[in-house]
């Protein structure tokens, strides 16, 4: 990926027949084209990477949304779905020649069923808000990405998203029921269903995580859980990352899903003890954090046997929180970890990869090797429990190439990922940022079974286009050979 989006000259002709087709049923002060009303929509949370989107239309109900996209259709005008803008792959970057349709404004939740444990909401709705509306009820929301606070259930859906939570409780698509989605052409689409399986193609799957390419999500029927009776979280710190990394393998080794186990490495650790206080050694090359939640007898239970692991994986320091106040700010830390990397360096970029859990230490020594290659501080922090890294590049985008070769570090983490048997996406998504490295991973035949999905969808091409799915033409000017499985079955590839 080219570290700048090339600005598109802005085809004014074109801009003003697009907004006028939208402000036909439109309020005008919710279809924006002024460069200083589109401007703070030219980025998401990957914020490298910018562009102007050429209209933003904001609209305040379902069938506003569904009357956009027909125009769009009808004038073959690219359509960029945007929820809180949060997303770290690029997903909601805008194009110069496309309209940015916000779903901002759609935020109300629209029905709570506490017999069915569900509720009803729009995709504007923030996920902790969730969570806090059927709080009374003594009942949560379980996917709670660290972002919670500001992202919307509408892009968890199109990222499939996951958090601290989702070892045991599963990602977004494991836990919401039905979705209402509109196509480029306005057809409204209800799928999925109240039961746990539903007739004919499984859509509610292949919409989640598909990147606002396939549809316009408008409603979302989300799972709901009752709040566990007590949770306790272990905060253990080792002189070694290997033996975390060996902690974590012995803890799901031994049969125990704890709610949460999440691992950090010096550098994340000291940004965040800085920032947040949460309690956490400084003097530790990694911590982990393992959380039991259930009755009172089963948490003892559980926290007792993740003690006597971590002691016997060699932990060197074992702190069990022994209040709810304490357990929070254990969280916290970890949750506050991108922020906290923010504090120490003017940008840094937010990798997203999976590997198999014991490839852990060997994939941090790859880390560190390629922090020196290109000299560029690397933290790490990883939901360690399902493998899922993020790596975070500390880099200055004001110093000439330093972006560039801190796409090329990240780069190489990807496809050394996908070596060692794992993915190039978590949870985050792939968006703009991990286009080319589809290449890497996934073979011609298979790239051809996706765009043969979009174009069922999206026969022009109109929704996010040029996200997520790579052309086989961009991925021959990419110029690298497809991966796919780990060295494990091919132990002569090459070692990087
Ligand atoms: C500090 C920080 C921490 C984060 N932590 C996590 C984490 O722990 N786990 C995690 O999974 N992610 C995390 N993220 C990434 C991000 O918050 C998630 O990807 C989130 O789901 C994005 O939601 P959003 O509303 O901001 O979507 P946006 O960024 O606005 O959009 C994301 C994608 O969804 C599409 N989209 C949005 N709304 C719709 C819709 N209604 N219909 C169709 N397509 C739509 C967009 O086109 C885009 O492709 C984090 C981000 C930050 C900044």
């Amino acid at each position: 990926m080219s570290s700048v989006v090339e600005p598109a000259p802005v085809d004014f002709q074109r801009q003003k027949e697009v907004a006028a087709a939208l402000r036909a049923f439109m309020p005008k002060a919710a279809v924006l084209f002024d460069r200083e009303d589109v401007q703070p929509y030219e980025c998401d949370g990957l914020s490298a990477y910018r562009q102007v989107p050429m209209v933003v239309a904001l609209p305040e109900n379902e069938d506003q949304v569904r009357q956009i996209l027909e125009v769009c259709h009808a004038l073959r005008v690219p359509v960029i779905a945007r929820g809180a803008g949060t997303g770290l792959s690029g997903g909601a970057l805008p194009l110069g020649n496309g309209v940015l349709l916000s779903l901002a404004k759609l935020m109300r939740i629209l029905e709570i069923d506490p017999a069915a444990r569900t509720a009803r909401v729009q995709p504007g709705v923030r996920n902790l808000a969730i969570s806090e509306a059927v709080a009374p009820l003594g009942l949560y929301y379980a996917p709670d990405p660290s972002s919670q606070i500001a992202c919307s259930i509408g892009g968890n859906v199109a990222e499939n998203s996951g958090g601290v939570h989702c070892l045991k409780y599963g990602l977004t698509v494991h836990n919401i029921l039905k979705l209402r989605a509109i196509t480029i052409e306005g057809e409204i689409m209800e799928i999925g269903g109240d039961g746990l399986d539903s007739a004919g193609f499984d859509l509610l799957a292949l919409l989640t995580g598909s990147e606002g390419m396939l549809a316009v999500v408008t409603e979302v029927t989300v799972k709901l859980l009752p709040r566990p009776e007590c949770a306790q979280v272990v905060m253990a710190a080792f002189d070694d990352v290997e033996k975390a990394g060996a902690a974590v393998a012995n803890i799901i080794g031994a049969g125990i899903i704890p709610a949460g186990l999440e691992m950090m490495d010096q550098a994340a650790t000291l940004a965040v003890e800085h920032f947040v206080h949460a309690g956490y050694p400084t003097d530790v090359a990694s911590i982990l954090l393992c959380e039991s939640d259930g009755t009172a007898e089963e948490v003892d239970d559980e926290i007792r046997r993740v003690e006597s692991i971590m002691e016997a994986s060699g932990a060197i320091l074992i702190r069990v929180s022994t209040s709810d106040a304490e357990r929070l700010r254990f969280w916290a830390g970890r949750k506050a970890a991108f922020p906290a990397v923010g504090r120490i360096s003017p940008d840094y970029y937010c990798m997203d990869g999976t590997i198999p859990r014991r490839r852990l230490a060997e994939v941090l020594r790859k880390i560190a090797d390629l922090e020196v290659k290109y000299g560029l501080r690397c933290a790490n922090v990883f939901h360690a429990g399902d493998g899922n890294l993020h790596p975070l590049i500390l880099y200055d985008a004001n110093k000439p190439g330093e972006l560039e070769r801190t796409e090329a570090f990240g780069g190489e983490i990807l496809e050394f990922s996908i070596r060692v048997g794992g993915t190039i996406t978590g949870e985050h998504g792939v968006g703009i940022e991990k286009v080319n490295h589809m290449c890497v991973q996934f073979r011609p035949a298979e790239l051809a079974a996706f765009h043969g999905v979009k174009r069922a969808f999206d026969e022009h091409g109109l929704l996010n286009p040029g996200k997520a799915v790579p052309t086989l033409q961009r991925c021959a000017e990419f110029g690298r050979a497809h991966i796919h499985v780990g060295r494990e079955k091919f132990p002569d590839l090459p070692r990087f």
